[in-house]
């Protein structure tokens, strides 16, 4: 058999992420069965074709591959706790967003139950399931992973990344950190030039391209930190990233000074060590070895 078409599936959860989930499954051709737990979000589903369960443990005893996608880890063992014995010799893929310490402590549990845990860190929003561009992020167990892949790529790009169950999210959330600072970062200038009559959208033109060319430093900064030389030449110097004059242009300009501040903090603690000659990258480490 090439393709799980045949596979029966249940998606607990059908909130934004959970339904678009499920209705790439029904019209990829599974028999998919749904659950939500406020009533009435199941209809444009059932119009394409899946049955609607009335309880929890329905949607779990209707399928093999149960999806979990539910607002967090807490409401998933809401859901889940009693439902165990039914849960047993199944195959569960939680791609609710949870921590590492989370995942772990669920897979524990499923092992426990029996339940072969597969767990997912979604890279996308609901809009951009089964498009390109999508990714997903899977850890837990490699023979669920195997074994499903013509279902989870239905979803997204799908990358497994190890047994640690906590893997998946691990990367998760360091995307999302990466993601998170980034976009406080352009409100920070976008503040910054709205006093002078610059627009949002007007600062976006401009921050686009910038902030999509200074990503090729990535790589050039993991060069650097993989070394673990800083002192590499050509490289930017910490004393020369000062960023006093950010500081001040913010102040000016009466906007809050907190999101460059962070930045500076990580600098400054780097040249008070005595790296100040050293490379930007080092910033690494006043992040590494919290303060
Ligand atoms: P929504 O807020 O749209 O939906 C939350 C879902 O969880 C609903 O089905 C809700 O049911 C259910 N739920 C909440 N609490 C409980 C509970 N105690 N018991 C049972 N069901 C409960 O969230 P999304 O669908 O957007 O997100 C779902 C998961 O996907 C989250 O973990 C989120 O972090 C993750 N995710 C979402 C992304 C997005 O862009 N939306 C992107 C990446 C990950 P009810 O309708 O009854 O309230």
């Amino acid at each position: 058999m090439t393709s799980d078409n045949g596979v029966q599936v249940s998606v607990l959860g059908l909130g934004a992420m959970g339904g678009a989930l499920a209705a790439a499954l029904v019209k990829a051709g599974h028999a998919t069965t749904v659950w939500n737990r406020s009533p009435g979000k199941a209809g444009d589903l059932v119009a394409l074709g899946a049955r609607d369960a009335a309880t929890a443990g329905d949607a779990v005893r209707a399928s093999r591959v149960i999806i979990a996608c539910l607002l967090d880890h807490a409401s998933v063992h809401e859901v889940l706790d009693p439902l165990a014995a039914d849960l047993a010799g199944r195959t569960l893929v939680n791609v609710t967003t949870t921590t590492p310490a989370q995942s772990r402590e669920l897979a524990a549990w499923a092992a426990g139950a029996g339940i072969v845990y597969l767990d997912g860190g979604i890279m996308a929003v609901p809009d951009m399931i089964g498009r390109p561009g999508a990714s997903i992020l899977y850890s837990g167990s490699a023979d669920a992973f195997a074994a499903h892949r013509p279902l989870l790529d239905l979803w997204a790009d799908s990358t497994y990344f190890g047994a640690d169950p906590g893997l998946a999210s691990l990367y998760d959330l360091a995307l999302l950190a990466g993601m998170y600072v980034m976009f406080a970062g352009f409100m920070h200038g976008a503040a910054m030039v709205a006093p002078a009559g610059v627009t949002a959208r007007e600062f976006a033109a401009m921050a686009t391209p910038w902030l999509t060319a200074m990503t090729g430093a990535f790589h050039e900064f993991a060069e650097v930190i993989d070394g673990g030389d800083y002192t590499v030449a050509g490289q930017q110097s910490l004393e020369f990233s000062s960023l006093g004059d950010l500081l001040a242009a913010s102040s000016d300009q009466g906007v809050s000074t907190e999101v460059v501040a962070m930045v500076q903090r990580l600098i400054q603690r780097q040249i008070d060590a005595g790296h100040g000659a050293e490379g930007f990258a080092r910033i690494i480490e006043s992040i590494r070895r919290p303060a």
